[in-house]
């Protein structure tokens, strides 16, 4: 084993530009002051990564995708993380509603793009592209990937889910280096991800679990079962 993540394992193989990750049922919210297990989760969120990387590799986004090897275990090409997470947002939620005085929901003029710092120890706080660029995250040329490949997976997604009867408030993804190149890594589940009914606006994400609203594993099983994976 390589890493112990909050979500996932990550191993080593014989190859050295492949890992295998392996997704867990644990879950943790507020920076790991929260902790719980969802039931399922780590399949659902497996599966659904590949299912997703599958379709975006289609549209032109690379992604670090190798293998699916069983429920829980993905074999996936080794990158070196950007520390940036790379938060889309097309509605007001969250730490967006919060810091604006907004309530949740409202749709955006346009998509919005933000980095955060990904360290644990500080809180993954919230940066620029200058940030960025002065404390030698990434370069320019990397930013600029990062940021046209987030918007294009945005454009993926909404009309994805549209066709699922879900709106997609916001999610989180996480970009990596691969011989040279800008890759998507990490995951897309309801874990990364702010997924609303269309109809009844039905929190089907991990919103559930961080705000304690009961049927966890229900939204989680929802969200699968919309997907129609065989
Ligand atoms: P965290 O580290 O935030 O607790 P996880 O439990 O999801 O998150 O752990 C998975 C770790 O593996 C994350 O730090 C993520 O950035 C990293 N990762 C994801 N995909 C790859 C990859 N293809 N190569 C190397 N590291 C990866
Ligand atoms: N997100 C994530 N990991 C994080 C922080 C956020 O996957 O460490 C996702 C979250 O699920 C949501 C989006 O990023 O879909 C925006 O989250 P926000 O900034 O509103 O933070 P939160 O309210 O979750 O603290």
């Amino acid at each position: 084993m390589l890493y112990e993540g909050k979500a996932k394992k990550v191993y080593t193989t014989e190859d050295p530009d492949v890992l295998i990750v392996s997704y867990k049922d644990d879950a943790t919210a507020f920076n790991g002051l929260k902790k719980g297990t969802i039931v399922g989760k780590g399949a659902i969120n497996n599966r659904m990564t590949n299912f997703v990387f599958k379709k975006l590799e289609a549209k032109g986004v690379p992604t670090h995708l190798v293998e699916e090897l069983n429920d829980r275990e993905t074999a996936v090409k080794k990158v070196e993380i950007v520390p940036l997470e790379v938060i889309i947002r097309n509605y007001s939620a969250g730490s967006f509603a919060k810091k604006m005085g907004m309530e949740e929901g409202i749709m955006f003029a346009c998509p919005t793009l933000e980095f955060s710092y990904k360290n644990d120890d500080l809180g993954d706080p919230f940066i620029n592209d200058y940030y960025a660029l002065a404390l030698n995250l990434a370069t320019k040329e990397e930013i600029e990937a990062i940021t046209k490949y987030a918007f294009l997976v945005n454009e993926v997604l909404i009309e994805y889910f549209d066709t699922l009867n879900i709106d997609l408030i916001d999610f989180k993804i996480e970009f990596g280096r691969y011989h040279g190149q800008i890759i998507l890594a990490d995951e897309i589940s309801p874990d990364t991800c702010r997924l609303w009914d269309k109809d009844t606006h039905e929190k089907l994400d991990k919103d559930r679990f961080r705000r304690d609203l009961g049927g966890v594993e229900d939204a989680y099983e929802e969200i699968f079962r919309r997907l129609g994976i065989q």
